[in-house]
């Protein structure tokens, strides 16, 4: 292999250029579907990468391996000290990435500003329900106003456009989906609905429970008229949709019942320095260890170039095989 940057392709002609780095494992909510109420044994301190090292292997992802785009996420990424250097020497790179955050929105009134002037492009911020009672019920904790707060701080500070992630959980906020579009068309955000995934830490999901994209779309379009986006989906795993004509957009990740795996251009780097292929993958490759070892740049390249050359072509949750990873979510990164 040669230190150009040849990128991380597998053998089914997928070139990875989306990287999601998480930065921690730890979170300030309990979302019941990723989460137990009582946390998780959270990662050793000294088995977390350091700042520097998550930006050196940024560095190599993007100046050796093609990535495009990072988007920071986790846990709560925002309980990173260090998100705001982190993402300014993200920004330093040259090519420059895009970058973006996947939070809670817990924090996001006071970071909105100094991660836009570190560089940070955009956001993505997970709410489920506009009823505070029923955010209490879902995240176990009394922080709805924050996630509001967080929300209209993002889009002040042009962190656009703000995305909204909601999962939808039956008999808890199934009924909520033509609410949580109004609420994102008054205030110009853009909604994406998540299909539940076999990813929580209980390893609570069945099938059943899961809202399906098709009865998400179902209850939007009984207030909205939705018209295929004529705009190209490109890799990106939502679905979108036109509302009433446009140019207002709902999006649908159907992770189970549209599986995207054949267009997916992710990588993923854990917390504590993991290289996954896929959310679902059951292995990893340990970047870390090659990193403290005294790797050089192009050692740590070709290793992650191996890791990514060995993804499956898809997740295989259909399979009777199926086997739910061993970290939870929130512990790979969502
Ligand atoms: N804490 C941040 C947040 O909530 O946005 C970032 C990490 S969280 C794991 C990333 C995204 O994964 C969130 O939008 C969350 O709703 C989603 N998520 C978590 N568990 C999930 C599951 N079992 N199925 C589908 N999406 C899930
Ligand atoms: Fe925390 Fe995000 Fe998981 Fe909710 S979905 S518990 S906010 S990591």
């Amino acid at each position: 292999m040669t230190s150009a940057n040849t990128g991380l392709i597998d053998r089914y002609g997928r070139r990875a250029v989306d990287l999601r780095v998480s930065l921690t494992d730890r979170c300030n909510l309990r979302c019941s579907y990723c989460m137990p109420p009582e946390g998780l044994p959270w990662l050793p301190k000294q088995e977390i990468l350091t700042d520097d090292e998550v930006l050196r292997l940024i560095t190599v992802a993007v100046t050796r391996l093609g990535v495009e785009e990072v988007r920071f996420t986790g846990g709560e990424p925002l309980l990173r000290p260090g998100i705001v250097g982190i993402v300014a020497g993200s920004a330093a790179l040259t090519p420059r990435p895009k970058l973006s955050v996947t939070t809670n929105g817990i924090g996001l009134a006071r970071l909105a500003v100094p991660l836009r002037d570190a560089g940070l492009d955009r956001v993505n911020v997970s709410l489920d329900t506009i009823d505070p009672e029923r955010f209490a019920a879902i995240a176990l904790r009394r922080r709805f106003d924050e996630v509001i707060d967080g929300l209209s701080a993002a889009a002040a500070a042009g962190l656009t456009p703000v995305k909204l992630n909601t999962v939808l959980l039956r008999g808890i906020n199934d009924d909520e989906a033509p609410a949580l579009l109004r609420f994102a068309l008054a205030h110009g955000y853009e909604l994406r609905f998540i299909e539940q995934m076999p990813l929580d830490a209980q390893h609570g999901w069945s099938r059943e429970q899961m809202i399906s994209a098709a009865e998400i779309l179902a209850s939007l379009e009984a207030e909205f008229d939705l018209s295929p986006d004529p705009a190209e989906r490109a890799g990106a795993p939502a679905e979108t949709w036109l509302v009433n004509g446009g140019p207002a957009k709902v999006g649908v990740i159907g992770s189970v019942t549209r599986p995207f795996c054949g267009d997916c251009d992710r990588t993923r780097l854990t917390a504590d320095g993991q290289v996954r292929n896929c959310l679902f993958a059951t292995g990893e490759t340990d970047l870390r260890g090659l990193l403290r070892g005294g790797a050089d740049d192009e050692e740590i390249a070709v290793r992650w170039r191996e890791a990514m050359w060995g993804k499956l072509p898809g997740h295989g949750i259909d399979d009777p095989s199926f086997l739910q990873p061993d970290r939870p979510m929130s512990a790979i990164g969502g």
